[in-house]
């Protein structure tokens, strides 16, 4: 049966757009962590809707699991397939083509395999910003910024990927496709269908294109890296900047001198941007976007209000381009950092951003008390009120001894976060990791209506089984 699938499957896509062996097929089953290891009967690497379609067709008539996988990059486990699985990895890579760009209306027609790096230049190109920025940038696809309804580091400006988001063509279980590829800002005309696929993590069908927005360039930009003694202080300064730079305040990355010391350790060419450590830092980033106000200046001052009034204790702002990217070099390797730092948990929460410094002081004092030499490696859009609250082992800690107080770990966490009306899943999704810890925290209402929802939308239960619920 398998190989009458797999014959069918290469008529549709061809010889060179099928992967069975073994160690080409690897990449794709394992995930960027390296926690998840699945099975497939294959990937397949279709480079239209059409195909698309063919295949979804095909592996519903024979109740074949499908797997949706754009660049692989997801930190929940949720673009490979589980173990012992006769699912097919369904990969959009090949599907990378811009299909229009309308510069009047501020939007461009994208295919799902685009690589987030490409579409923003194809926007630079055209005098335009798109504005989602992420650390995997250089390998994410939209399709899967979508399907995570990704945030990254210019949420607190633009929003997340929903908010980018004007219409999207879609390939539903049944193999049928939604053509609701509209670029419109205004359109109420009943259910907003692409809400429910957007965030879906692949299951409730494959998303092969979308309408996004786009906006003017700013004139310009303008980073600071600000050390700080605590959270509270860091809240203290992002009320100053939001009150006086309004829309202008871009990012405000909250950083501990933990997260700071990895990357020192472990990325070549990376420097301590202050001459003295401080326990906490916020990486500032400002866009102005008209010609006649800069916003060095505006950065500039606010610096020089904020040591003033005891909102920062230090601060340098970047002269150059340059430099601005060197800063922002120093938060986008954490992760990478960490990797070098043995066994890691990560938590991917959210709470009000009034309520970050009263999470990190309760949840370290939790953590440290519970696991005598965890180390908190905390950082994360503290502008959107979600950190990247991480741990690593103790030093002392073998990583298997590490990983089998995983559990209590995360409950002590995500019981904090729900106690204080948060998300334990800020921007990252559920996938495999979550699937199980959602039930916790989810109402049955909620988690009714959640099933509903996947019942109506794949009652076979082909798309991307296992993963959210
Ligand atoms: P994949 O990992 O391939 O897939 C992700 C999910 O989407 C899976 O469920 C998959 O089945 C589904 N999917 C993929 N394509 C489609 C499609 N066309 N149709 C339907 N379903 C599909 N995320 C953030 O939000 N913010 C961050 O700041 C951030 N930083 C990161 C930093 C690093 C170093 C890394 C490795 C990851 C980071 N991520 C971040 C997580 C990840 O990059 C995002 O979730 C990203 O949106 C995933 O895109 P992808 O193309 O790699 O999708």
């Amino acid at each position: 049966m398998s190989e009458r699938l797999l014959e069918k499957l290469t008529t549709i896509v061809g010889v060179n757009a099928i992967i069975t062996d073994a160690d080409a097929l690897a990449p794709h089953l394992t995930d960027w962590r390296g926690r998840y290891r699945g099975d497939a009967l294959a990937v397949v690497k279709p480079n239209s809707t059409e195909q698309v379609a063919a295949i979804v067709k095909l592996c519903a008539e024979s109740g074949t699991a499908i797997v949706p996988q754009g660049g692989n990059t997801s930190l929940c486990g949720a673009s490979v397939p589980s173990e012992k699985s006769n699912a097919i990895v369904l990969n959009l890579t090949r599907m990378n083509k811009i299909r229009a760009i309308d510069l009047d209306n501020n939007t461009i027609t994208v295919e799902a395999g685009c690589v987030l790096a490409q579409l923003q230049q194809i926007a630079h190109d055209h005098q335009k910003l798109f504005p989602l920025s992420l650390a995997a940038e250089g390998s994410c696809t939209i399709g899967g910024n979508l399907s995570t309804n990704a945030g990254g580091t210019a949420v607190l400006r633009y929003g997340n990927t929903r908010e980018l988001t004007l219409g999207l063509e879609v390939v539903l279980p049944s193999g049928e496709v939604w053509s609701g590829l509209r670029g419109l800002r205004k359109d109420n005309t009943g259910y907003d269908l692409k809400q429910l696929f957007i965030g879906a993590e692949g299951t409730l069908g494959i998303i092969t294109a979308a309408v996004m927005k786009l906006f003017p360039q700013p004139k310009s930009n303008a980073t600071a890296f600000v050390g700080l003694t605590s959270p509270s202080q860091a809240l203290k300064l992002f009320n100053q900047l939001r009150a006086n730079c309004a829309e202008r305040l871009t990012g405000f990355e909250l950083i501990s001198r933990v997260c700071l010391d990895f990357v020192l350790r472990h990325i070549p060419n990376t420097v301590d941007p202050l001459a003295t450590p401080y326990p906490w830092y916020v990486l500032v980033e400002l866009s102005e976007s008209a010609a006649s106000l800069n916003a060095g200046d505006m950065l500039e001052q606010e610096l020089g209000v904020a040591l003033e009034q005891s909102a920062a204790v230090d601060a340098v702002a970047a002269k150059s381009t340059a430099q601005g990217r060197a800063l922002w070099a120093l938060r986008e390797n954490i992760s990478e950092a960490q990797r070098f730092e043995g066994a890691s948990i990560k938590h991917d929460i959210s709470v009000p951003i009034s309520a970050v410094p009263e999470f990190v002081t309760r949840a370290s004092a939790a953590l440290a008390a519970a696991f005598h030499g965890i180390r908190i490696v905390a950082f994360g859009h503290m502008g959107d009120g979600n950190l990247h609250f991480n741990v690593s082992r103790p030093l002392a800690q073998s990583d298997t001894e590490f990983f089998a107080q995983a559990h209590r770990i995360s409950e002590i966490v995500h019981d904090l976060v729900h106690a204080m009306n948060g998300s334990i899943s800020a921007e990252h999704g559920l996938g495999q990791l979550k699937r199980e810890e959602i039930i916790r925290y989810k109402s049955k209402l909620e988690l009714d209506l959640m099933r509903a929802v996947k019942r109506a939308w794949d009652p076979l239960g082909v798309m991307n089984p296992g993963k959210v619920i």
